[in-house]
């Protein structure tokens, strides 16, 4: 038993009282109210609900249908939500029909140098400043970020600009600092499988961008969305940033084929990342392109004024007027596929 389909009219009453025969049983609930149907999401250990349990649950008054899922993941899986979720950010829309993108240096790096990418990626059609304040870095000895003085720069060119913000977080310790600062709380490929960060994030109410692990299997990635949203964070949204291969040409392999594989299995918005994906500024375009045409929902994109100064990533970065020139690019690929970006 997964899944509790609610009659149309329910009312609340009845509703409480099934959470509360679940509650009795040592399991949890997800009430998601949509506007023809309710469905509880039945979070915990169902494999112990016995047949005659779950007939029981079935005779309440309210109980239209008693559903079992058959994927390891629930609260992520499109059985679960049959519609695409949307993620309103302050009025701006990740899985609408809107294509956004995120853009901005991998680091922030100095006040006036992110000020003026965020004017130059703003101009150009972006909807959101990235930029890392903690970083991940392979060596301890390269730049880490500048930590919260680098959130404080990426609110002073939100109100700048508008543009709404996207920073990593990478240590549950600094949770309450980052939740002060930005939009989207990015949780990034090192940490896909970070289960006490993901549970953290799940206990609070802002968007998270779950990029995929360096060998993480879609259903690896698929489990940590539902790490997250099992604590009761239901924003939550995948991005690809390439994987793992035998492949040298490129730093990673971008799996565009998981852009319609999760739309298969999963109501979550798809982000793609191209840069890391690719690891080479010339190959980011393309893959755009062809990221959008394969139904990705938004880009996240690292845009450097001076790639060959950047403290991070600058061989991925992109100079804003190329920037500005995929932006271009990606209306019509867009438009033949039925989006606006
Ligand atoms: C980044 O976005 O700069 C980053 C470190 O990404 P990833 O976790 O995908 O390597
Ligand atoms: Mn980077």
């Amino acid at each position: 038993m997964d899944i509790i389909v609610i009659q149309p009219d329910t009312p609340d009453e009845n509703i409480r009282h099934i959470l509360k025969k679940l509650e009795s049983k040592g399991l949890h609930a997800n009430v998601s109210r949509g506007t023809e149907r309710t469905i509880i999401g039945v979070i915990g250990d169902t494999s112990k609900v016995t047949e005659d349990e779950e007939d029981a649950i079935r005779a309440m008054t309210g109980v239209e249908n008693v559903l079992r899922i058959l994927k390891p993941y629930k609260l992520a899986s499109l059985e679960f939500k049959k519609t695409p979720s949307e993620i309103d950010v302050d009025g701006i829309v990740i899985g609408g029909n809107k294509i956004q993108v995120m853009a901005g240096p991998c680091s922030v790096e100095n006040r006036a140098g992110l000020i003026n990418i965020a004017e130059k990626v703003k101009e150009a059609g972006a909807t959101f400043l990235r930029g890392g304040a903690f970083k991940p870095r392979t060596s301890p000895y390269s730049f880490q970020g500048l930590g919260e003085e680098g959130l404080q720069f990426l609110v002073e060119a939100k109100l700048k600009t508008g543009l709404r913000i996207i920073t990593e977080l990478m240590d549950p310790r600094d949770l309450d600092v980052i939740m002060k600062y930005t939009d989207i709380i990015q949780i990034g490929t090192r940490n896909m499988q970070n289960f006490r960060l993901l549970l953290e994030v799940g206990g609070v109410d802002k968007p998270v961008l779950l990029k995929r692990g360096l060998s993480a299997t879609i259903k690896e990635w698929l489990m940590s969305a539902e790490y997250i949203m099992s604590k009761g964070n239901q924003k939550v949204m995948l991005c690809e940033r390439g994987i793992r291969t035998f492949e040298t040409a490129t730093r990673n392999t971008l799996d565009l084929s998981a852009i319609p594989v999760l739309k298969q299995l999963t109501h979550l918005p798809v982000v793609v990342d191209p840069s890391h994906g690719v690891g080479r500024w010339d190959l980011v375009a393309p893959m755009s392109r062809a990221a959008v045409a394969a139904g990705a929902d938004a880009l996240i994109i690292e845009v450097h004024p001076n790639p060959e100064e950047a403290l991070s990533d600058g061989e991925q970065s992109l100079k804003p007027n190329i920037f500005a020139q995929l932006m271009k690019e990606l209306k019509p690929v867009a438009q033949a596929v039925g989006r606006e970006i």
